[in-house]
């Protein structure tokens, strides 16, 4: 599979990336079965772009965000920083590389040491990488970017319980701006949070993507929420790419049935201009036994069989810079 072609310099390639776990087939058997989280997966993303990387609950858009940074470990495929393989990166390198990608979780609850004040969670990671010895200019730089987040510098000795939502997710994104990365993993980073808190942190993330030349990696399940701040976007099904396109393309004209799906539930302002809601059948298989051939066959509306139940589609290229994954529309 060929990675998506981009006119700016990529920043980040990722080539063929397989993730599969072994998992018990239930609770009480003793036989192992593989679920294939990621299957083959591969894009480009350029300088200063935001990739938005859509697709339901279990498709593997998160495990891929995390094959990239290594948090987990990757089964096969490569991952590239500029001329660095992150995959195989030696502990040193990957010091290194982590320094210059960092992550901003869904749930900042979870993501945020609750025994931990703002003060010691952002100024941890200036400590982690040997960014700043002395504890005084420390404190002025996590006040810093608590101000650049939009937050009061007087919050540094305060706990995470005591902000809200929107203000933790705030944090979450000062102390991945600590270690003033080049490309940064936005997992289900607004899916947590009421919609207009969601407008107010995207506003945020594209600010400072402007000031400091920010590359996104933007993974939600809904496309609505990826729209705004995506130049492109992946969707994902069943572990694989199924479209890769510029998000007006993408938005205006979707190739893959699965994509039209999508989009046909996404709600619009003005009726007039509504999409026909596409209804998908049956639900979405289990990925430790996916259908062969095209993934999304036994729901979609239009497969012509044998063909699709047999033969996996490849990505390929039918516009320029717009790839899908689909017998009929390549
Ligand atoms: Fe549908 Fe076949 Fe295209 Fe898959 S390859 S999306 S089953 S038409």
């Amino acid at each position: 599979m060929n990675p998506v072609q981009d006119t700016k310099a990529p920043l980040l390639r990722v080539v063929d990336l397989v993730k599969d776990f072994a998992v018990k087939r239930g609770r009480f058997s003793q036989e192992s079965a593989t679920v294939h989280a990621v299957d083959r997966v591969g894009f480009e993303v350029g300088v200063g772009e935001t990739l938005g990387i859509v697709g339901e609950s279990g498709c593997g858009k998160s495990t891929t965000g995390r094959c990239i940074l290594r948090l987990t470990e990757p089964t096969s495929g490569e991952v590239w920083l500029e001329s660095t393989n992150v995959t195989t990166a030696d502990p040193k390198t990957l010091r290194g590389l982590r320094r210059q990608m960092q992550i901003v979780f869904q749930d900042p609850f979870a993501s945020l040491n609750p025994r931990m004040t703002v003060g010691d969670i952002v100024g941890e990671a200036l400590i982690i990488h040997g960014l700043e010895d002395s504890p005084q200019r420390r404190r002025e730089r996590v006040a810093d970017l608590l101000k650049t987040v939009g937050l009061n510098a007087d919050h540094m000795d305060r706990y995470p319980h005591e902000f809200s939502g929107g203000q933790r997710q705030r944090v979450g994104i000062a102390r991945a701006l600590a270690v003033q990365p080049r490309v940064v993993v936005c997992d289900e980073s607004v899916s947590a949070l009421d919609v207009s808190v969601q407008a107010q942190v995207i506003n945020l993330l594209q600010d400072l993507q402007e000031q400091y030349g920010l590359t996104y990696l933007f993974i939600a399940h809904d496309l609505s929420v990826v729209e705004h701040i995506s130049d492109r976007v992946a969707v994902m099904y069943l572990g694989r790419v199924v479209e890769i396109a510029s998000a007006r393309a993408l938005y205006a004209s979707p190739l893959h049935p699965y994509t039209e799906a999508l989009l046909s539930a996404v709600p619009v302002p003005d009726p007039k201009a509504a999409r026909k809601r596409i209804m998908l059948s049956g639900e979405v298989p289990s990925a430790m036994n996916p259908p062969t051939g095209c993934h999304f066959h036994p729901r979609c509306p239009v497969r012509q069989l044998p063909l699709c139940a047999n033969e996996r589609p490849e990505l390929k290229t039918v516009a320029d810079g717009h790839q899908v994954a689909c017998h009929l529309r390549s």
